[in-house]
């Protein structure tokens, strides 16, 4: 059997769900939001369903899905691509980032990820040959490295594959910060797998800026992103990656061996949603604004410090003013035990060694009454 996969154990997000199933806990472990999407894109899908949209698409998508996607890039972005020869669905942006990374990678080749990062970027580097070279962002601003990261660029690395908005650090890269990667990757010649599936989801005035938007990176960047997060529908796994039409054509070969297409009904309903009006965007923005704002104002005044968030779906606290003895795996076995509210031990997101203890995500993609609930539940245990 494969060795890296033996070795590996289940995800952070499984332990941690199954812990605040036995224990009756409310779950702001896992990142999915806890009402449905838009109706009419749900019913879009419906309808394809029953519009025998049941075989299989084209290999790349549904030409109706990559026009929809074209469209919101010049949309949002002011970027032009060709929804022939620059768009590749994929089922979820979980498979999007696989397929981006076997496009480009060769075995030995190096790729530089920031710490803390997504539980699944470092498994699929590995087992694709690839060899990671990580940097850490500094808390409790998750300020970026820069001379870190300039040295950990060199002549073996392929690719950067950067996310913003952040997850677990619900940080959103500056154009200055988006300035300084774009320089390495065209100094060292490298490409960037982008992780935009939080694009939509950023807050108090932060924009996202696609890395691909940058003086000279166009044909450089691979860009993912999401329907589950766009429209609140996690379980769907539909994502999109844009690409230069140099990069599209082993994209779409590693889309082949993987997954080969997408369910159509609900390419078909992700393009009714893409469409949807400014405001459709605005208010899923602004709505989970408040959702932040109502668990960080409530974990605040319990005590815990938080880091800055901008972004996602998360917000990351620190208890050490709490005074708990353990670390944050601990904390979080602790508070779903105890307090039945289940968070993530960020020390998940780090490859190992002297990772921060002292913090936890909690997820505030939830309704209003049940991270009400959640806060009670912790001031009663404190
Ligand atoms: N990247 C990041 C940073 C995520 O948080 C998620 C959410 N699970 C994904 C990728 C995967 O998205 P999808 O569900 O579309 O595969
Ligand atoms: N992206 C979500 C999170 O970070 C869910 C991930 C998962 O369940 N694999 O919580």
């Amino acid at each position: 059997q494969n060795e890296l996969l033996s070795a590996s154990g289940t995800t952070i997000f499984t332990v941690m769900s199954a812990l605040a199933m036995q224990h009756g806990a409310i779950n702001l472990g896992q990142g999915f939001p806890d009402e449905e999407g838009p109706v009419d894109v749900v019913r879009a899908a419906a309808e394809a369903l029953l519009d025998n949209r049941n075989q299989y698409p084209p290999l790349t998508g549904l030409p109706e899905l990559r026009q929809a996607v074209a469209d919101a890039n010049r949309r949002f972005y002011g970027l032009e691509i060709d929804a022939n020869a620059e768009v590749v669905v994929t089922s979820g942006a979980t498979e999007a980032i696989t397929a981006s990374l076997m496009a480009v990678l060769n075995p030995g080749d190096e790729v530089v990820l920031l710490e803390p990062l997504y539980d699944t970027y470092l498994p699929v580097v590995r087992l694709l040959g690839g060899v990671p070279r990580l940097v850490r962002l500094a808390p409790p601003k998750w300020e970026l490295p820069r001379a870190e990261l300039a040295a950990a660029f060199g002549p073996k690395t392929k690719a950067i594959l950067l996310n913003t908005p952040m997850n677990p650090a619900g940080k959103v890269f500056t154009a200055a910060e988006l300035a300084f990667i774009a320089d390495l990757c065209q100094r060292h010649d490298t490409y960037a797998v982008c992780d935009e599936v939080y694009e939509h989801l950023t807050f108090d005035g932060w924009r996202h800026i696609p890395l691909m938007t940058l003086p000279g990176m166009r044909e450089r960047c691979l860009r993912i992103g999401s329907a589950g997060k766009t429209f609140s529908l996690t379980g769907w796994k539909v994502g999109y990656i844009t690409c230069d039409r140099s990069l599209a054509g082993n994209v779409a070969k590693a889309h082949t061996n993987l997954t080969f297409t997408t369910p159509p009904n609900l390419q078909r309903a992700v393009a009714v949603g893409l469409a949807k009006d400014d405001d459709y965007f605005t208010s899923l923005a602004t709505g989970l604004q408040a959702r932040r704002d109502q668990l960080a104002s409530g974990l605040t005044a319990l005590g815990f410090s938080l880091l800055p968030c901008n972004g996602s779906y998360f917000i990351t606290a620190d208890f050490t003013p709490l005074g708990f003895h353990g670390d944050d795996v601990a904390f979080c076995r602790h508070l779903t035990e105890v307090a039945k509210v289940t968070a993530i031990p960020v020390s998940a997101f780090y490859a190992g060694g002297d990772a921060p203890g002292h913090y936890v995500r909690f997820a505030f993609c939830k309704r209003e009454s049940v991270l009400e609930e959640a806060l009670q539940r912790l001031r009663a245990w404190k």
